[in-house]
C-alpha cells in the first residue's frame, strides 16, 4: 500500500472515531470503539482488529453496520468492514499510534464481510479449531460449523413462527421424508431462519452418524469459483454430493449469478435424488425469487414451503423475557413491553438492544430501568421512530378526541372535528417525512394550503392553550412508542 493510502485511511478513521465517539458517549466509546485497531486494507475491505472475541463479536453486533457505512461515507477506497480478533492488537496500538499487526491471526478472508455475522464467526472457529467446533459429523473442509447457541430449546415459538419450527423438527427427527425435501424456509430479515437451519444441524449431529453441510448462499458461490480457480472442481462436487444434509442460508443472494445456479441446481437434484435432505433459506418464496432460474424455482418448492411471518407482539415479549432470563441481568417487565413496542421489525435488532442494555447496567453497576433505556437506546430508537405513517396518526386521533376515523377526510367542517383533523395534520407534518400535498391527500385530498393552515394554527393554539398543548404532546408521545 502507497504510505499516502496508509495516511488517508488513518485519517478517515480518526474522523470515523470521533463521529461515533459523539453518537455513543464517552463510555461506550471507551469501553468499546477504544478497543480498536485499525488493520489493512484488502482489496475494498477494511480490517479492524480487536485483541478478544467477545469484544469483536459485540463491536460487530452493536457497532457492525454503523461501522460500515461510515468507512463507505469516509473513503472512496473501503466497501466492507471485516473485523477480526488480534491478541497483539491493543499493545501494538497502545505501544505505537501506527498500529496495523503484520500478523494477523486469522487467514484473510476477504469474501466473508461483516454483515454475515454467522458465517464470519463461525469461519473463525473453523479456522481456530477445525475438528472440535460443534463435536458431531461436519463437513469443516467444506461447511461452516453450527452455532450452538441456535437451538429449538433457545427457539421462541409462537404464532408467526410455529409452523416453520414444527417443519424444522419434522426434518430433524426424519430428514429426506417425503413432502419435506427440500425444505424450504422464508421470511424477512431476522426473524430466525438461520437459527432454525442451525437447530436442525445441531439435533441431527446430536444423533451421531449423519454428514451436516451448512453454508451461506455467498460462501457456496465462493467455494465453487475457488474450486474453479484452482482446478478441483470434481472435488468440490464430490464433496457437496456426499453430505446426507446439506442446508443453502440466503439463497437470494444467488440472484443473477447464473452459473452458480446452474452448479447449485446439478448439486441439488444429485441429492434429492440420492435421498439427501435439502434445506434452504431465503427472504422470499420460491415464486416470488425473481431471477433465480425457473427450473430450480419449480424445484424448490416441490417439497414443504414455510413461511416465517413477522413477529407480533406476544412473541417479541416471549422472546426478550426468554433472552433477558437467560441472562441472569433483571430487566423490568416495563422496560421489555417498552422494547417490544419500539423495536417491531427483526429478531436481531431487538436481542441486539437488550444485550446492550444489560452491557450497560453490567457495565456502571446499576441495575436497567426505563430512564436508562431510554438514554442508552437513544440512537438506536430514533431509527425507529421516523416510521409513524399518517394512518396511524389519524386513528390515534381520532381515538384521542372521539371522533370517527372517516372525518379526518370528511368534508365535515365542526370544530369538534375539524379542531382534531387540524391536529393530525399537525402531527403528519412533524412525525413523518410526507410534504404538505402528500399529507393534503391523505386527509379528504385537501390542499396543501390547508395542511399548512393548519400546521400554524395548532403551533399557535399550543402556545395559548396548555390544555391542547397537552392534549398534542401525549399523543406524539403514544405515536413516537
Ligand atoms: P434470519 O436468518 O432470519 O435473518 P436469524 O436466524 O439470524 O435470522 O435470527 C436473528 C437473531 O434473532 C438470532 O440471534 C436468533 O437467535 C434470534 N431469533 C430469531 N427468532 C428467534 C426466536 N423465535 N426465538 C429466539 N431467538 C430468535
Ligand atoms: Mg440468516
Amino acid at each position: 500500500m502507497a504510505p499516502s493510502e496508509t495516511d488517508s485511511l488513518k485519517i478517515s478513521w480518526l474522523r470515523i472515531c470521533e463521529r461515533l465517539k459523539s453518537e455513543v458517549g464517552d463510555v461506550e466509546y471507551r469501553m468499546w470503539i477504544q478497543r480498536i485497531t485499525l488493520g489493512p486494507l484488502d482489496e475494498d475491505e477494511i480490517v479492524l482488529y480487536l485483541p478478544e472475541r467477545f469484544l469483536r463479536d459485540w463491536v460487530r453486533a452493536q457497532y457492525g453496520q454503523r461501522l460500515q457505512s461510515l468507512w463507505r461515507e469516509e473513503s472512496p477506497l473501503v466497501q466492507h468492514v471485516e473485523l477480526r480478533v488480534d491478541k497483539k492488537a491493543q499493545r501494538a496500538a497502545s505501544a505505537d499510534e501506527t498500529p496495523a499487526p503484520s500478523e494477523p491471526t486469522m487467514p484473510a478472508r476477504s469474501n466473508i464481510s461483516i454483515m454475515a455475522k454467522e458465517d464470519a464467526a463461525a469461519l473463525e472457529r473453523e479456522s481456530s479449531s477445525p475438528s472440535h467446533s460443534t463435536g458431531g459429523e461436519v463437513r469443516n473442509d467444506l461447511a461452516v460449523p453450527l452455532d450452538r447457541r441456535f437451538t429449538f430449546d433457545n427457539f421462541v415459538v409462537g404464532k408467526p413462527n410455529e409452523f416453520a419450527y414444527a417443519c424444522a423438527g419434522r426434518v430433524a427427527d426424519h430428514p429426506a421424508s417425503p413432502g419435506f425435501n427440500p425444505l424450504f424456509l422464508y421470511g424477512g430479515v431476522g426473524l430466525g431462519k438461520t437459527h432454525l437451519m442451525h437447530a436442525i444441524g445441531l439435533k441431527l449431529i446430536s444423533r451421531g452418524n449423519i454428514s451436516v453441510a451448512y453454508m451461506s448462499a455467498e460462501k457456496f458461490m465462493y467455494r465453487f469459483i475457488a474450486s474453479m480457480q484452482s482446478k478441483s472442481q470434481m472435488e468440490f462436487k464430490e464433496q457437496l454430493r456426499s453430505v446426507d444434509v446439506l442446508m443453502i442460508d440466503d439463497l437470494q443472494f444467488l440472484i443473477g449469478k447464473n452459473s452458480t445456479q446452474e452448479e447449485f441446481f446439478h448439486t441439488f437434484n444429485a441429492l434429492v435424488d440420492a435421498g439427501r435432505q435439502i434445506i434452504v433459506s431465503a427472504d422470499k418464496s420460491p415464486s416470488d425469487l425473481s431471477g433465480l432460474e425457473d427450473r430450480l424455482r419449480t424445484r424448490l418448492g416441490c417439497g414443504m414451503v414455510a413461511d416465517i411471518h413477522a413477529t407480533t407482539f406476544e412473541l417479541r415479549i416471549s422472546i426478550l423475557e426468554a433472552k433477558a432470563k437467560a441472562s441472569g441481568t433483571p430487566v423490568p417487565p416495563k422496560v421489555l413491553e417498552y422494547l417490544a413496542h419500539k423495536i417491531t421489525t427483526n429478531v436481531r435488532e431487538l436481542e441486539g438492544a437488550l444485550n446492550r442494555l444489560i452491557a450497560h447496567a453490567d457495565l456502571v453497576g446499576r441495575p436497567v430501568t426505563l430512564e436508562s433505556t431510554q438514554d442508552v437506546l437513544k440512537d438506536m430508537l430514533k431509527a425507529h421512530e421516523r416510521r409513524v405513517t399518517i394512518d396511524e396518526i389519524q386513528r390515534k386521533v381520532a381515538e384521542h378526541f372521539n371522533i370517527r376515523l372517516t372525518d379526518m377526510s370528511s368534508a365535515r367542517r365542526a370544530r369538534a372535528v375539524a379542531r382534531p383533523r387540524q391536529i393530525a395534520m399537525f402531527l403528519a407534518k412533524q412525525l413523518t417525512s410526507r410534504s404538505l400535498p402528500e399529507i393534503g391527500r391523505k386527509f379528504g385530498n385537501r390542499d396543501h394550503t390547508t395542511v399548512m393552515h393548519a400546521v400554524n394554527r395548532v403551533s399557535e393554539l399550543m402556545e395559548q392553550d396548555p390544555g391542547l398543548a397537552e392534549s398534542v404532546e401525549l399523543l406524539r408521545h403514544m405515536l413516537e412508542s
